[in-house]
């Protein structure tokens, strides 16, 4: 029997982090993951064939709850890194605060963590784009904030503008092909059902019916796999009762100067007026996305096809009070996710619709198409919104998430937290969370940049006291 000495289970960032640093070591690591092995090239962002082959279940996902929400999470080489923005934050002091205070988190101090932070915008190249590239579609919102006054930025990303192709610095891009480098052993198309520990060895069990050994398991899987594979083990305190996502509203508006062009990506801008509880940005607007975005409004059946260059899609996501709960069913892969969203952040939603919109038509826009259920919510003007958006049923509202984490918070309070302040699941040895699952609350702020800092910060700290 070939026993490891650590096992790390998915390769989004969490895991293409965690098993670097582990392999470059000098450890014997294996990383099993339930995708594929598939680069950036092997698909075409944003599309159909993207969504089937890198999306978990296609990127059929939805919470159980009125209004239902769906939700996209990455399966294969990289994870979420190969599928989303690529816009990069560091986490709000303020935030970091409550994390230290309310859940008890230790070493957390600005000066510790810098260093994480500094070490990915190097190694990811973490820039601003060019202004030659910026999409019309982010210099309009930047104008309708600039009348208004309020703050906007263009956040950056971890993009490479100098290199000809794959300039997104995804995990199969980065840290992925450095631990092909290093000759990490990896297993592909294998999803990890249960965990069992026999005379301190760790057994990990799929659902194919293979069976790996290690002395250690680094469990990141994602914000809502991990905790069903700690749960389908038997370990479950503070474990899946308090996944937390951005639920996100939109909005597509239509200018009268052609904004978007074929394969403009994600546009860059936010507005931050009323962060953390609200931002606003921009969403992909390819000519599917906005079909799809127009799909429930009969009467305007080829109106995307016809206008598409003048159209884009914006958003407005809140930070939510509210928690989901994953629950597992027996003998199925995927858990029901149970989210009741509470009236106040219904109310910040349609909060954050409205300041949305105020901005559309600040930038110039002709017409508005909120994400609600009834062509009687369209805009044609500003003065409609407090008279159109001020009552909505709940059932109406069409929101997504693509940021989940908080399943399996970190830190030493034991009423809250799954594990230590290292991600270490407190009663059991060799044990390990270093994923998305591990950030106590909504950042209210694109996670990936401070999931890795945390997950560089918390495999090094392994290092140091155990497995070095
Ligand atoms: C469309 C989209 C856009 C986004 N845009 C941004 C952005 O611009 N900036 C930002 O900061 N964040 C963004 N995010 C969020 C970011 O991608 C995630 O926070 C991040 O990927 C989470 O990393 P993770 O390692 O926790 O999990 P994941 O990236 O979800 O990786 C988990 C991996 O584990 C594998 N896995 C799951 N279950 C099993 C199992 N049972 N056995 C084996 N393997 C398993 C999965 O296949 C997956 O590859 C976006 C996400 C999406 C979906």
């Amino acid at each position: 029997m070939r026993v490891f000495q650590d096992i790390v289970v998915g390769s989004g960032p969490g895991g293409a982090i965690t098993s670097h640093f582990l392999k470059k070591a000098g450890r014997d690591v294996l990383l099993i993951e339930a995708g594929s092995r598939l680069f950036q090239q092997d698909t075409v962002a944003f599309s159909k064939d993207e969504m089937l082959r890198k999306y978990w279940n296609g990127g059929v996902t939805v919470t159980l709850g009125t209004p239902r929400i769906p939700f996209i999470l990455g399966k294969c080489f990289g994870g979420g890194s190969e599928i989303n923005a690529g816009i990069y934050h560091r986490a709000s002091p303020q935030v970091l605060e409550e994390w230290a205070r309310r859940f008890q988190l230790r070493d957390i101090d600005a000066a510790s963590l810098n260093e994480h932070y500094e070490y990915f915008e190097k190694e990811l190249t973490v820039s601003s784009m060019p202004d030659s590239l910026i999409p019309k579609a982010s210099k309009v919102l930047a104008e309708g904030a600039r009348k208004l006054n309020w703050k906007c930025f263009e956040v950056p990303r971890w993009f490479d503008y100098d290199k000809a192709e794959n300039q997104k610095q995804t995990m199969s891009e980065t840290f992925l092909s450095r631990n092909i480098e290093l000759d990490l052993e990896m297993v592909f198309e294998k999803t990890v059902r249960k965990l069992k520990q026999e005379n301190g060895i760790w057994r990990v069990l799929t659902f194919e019916g293979d069976s790996y050994h290690a002395e250690n398991i680094f469990v990141c899987a994602g914000a809502v796999q991990t905790p069903s594979i700690l749960m389908r083990s038997g370990i479950g305190r503070n474990v899946g009762k308090s996944l937390q996502l951005h639920p996100t509203i939109k909005a597509t508006a239509l200018f009268d100067d052609e904004i978007n062009t074929e394969g403009m990506g994600v546009p860059v801008h936010q507005v931050r007026e009323f962060s953390p509880a609200i931002s606003l940005g921009c969403s992909i607007s390819s000519l599917p996305y906005l079909s799809l975005a127009l799909s429930e409004f009969k009467n305007y059946p080829t109106f995307a096809r016809e206008n598409w260059k003048r159209m884009s899609t914006y958003y407005a996501m809140i930070r939510p009070e509210s928690c989901a709960r994953i629950i597992n069913i027996p003998f199925t892969r995927d858990p029901v996710i149970r989210y009741d969203l509470s009236d106040r952040d219904i109310a910040n939603l349609l909060f954050g619709l409205k300041k949305l919109c105020q901005l559309l038509f600040a930038a110039g826009a002709r017409k508005v198409f909120p994400s609600l259920l009834d062509e009687k919510f369209i805009l044609d003007s500003e003065d409609q919104i407090e008279s159109k958006l001020t009552r909505v049923d709940r059932k109406l509202i069409q929101l997504m998430s693509i940021h989940l984490f908080g399943s399996c918070p970190m830190g030493e309070n034991p009423a809250l937290c799954a594990t230590d302040s290292y991600g270490r699941i407190n009663d059991r040895e060799g044990l390990y969370v270093n994923d998305a699952s591990l950030l106590c609350t909504s950042l209210g702020l694109n996670p990936q940049g401070t999931l890795m800092c945390f997950a560089r910060r918390n495999v090094l700290h392994f290092l140091e006291t155990r497995g070095g």
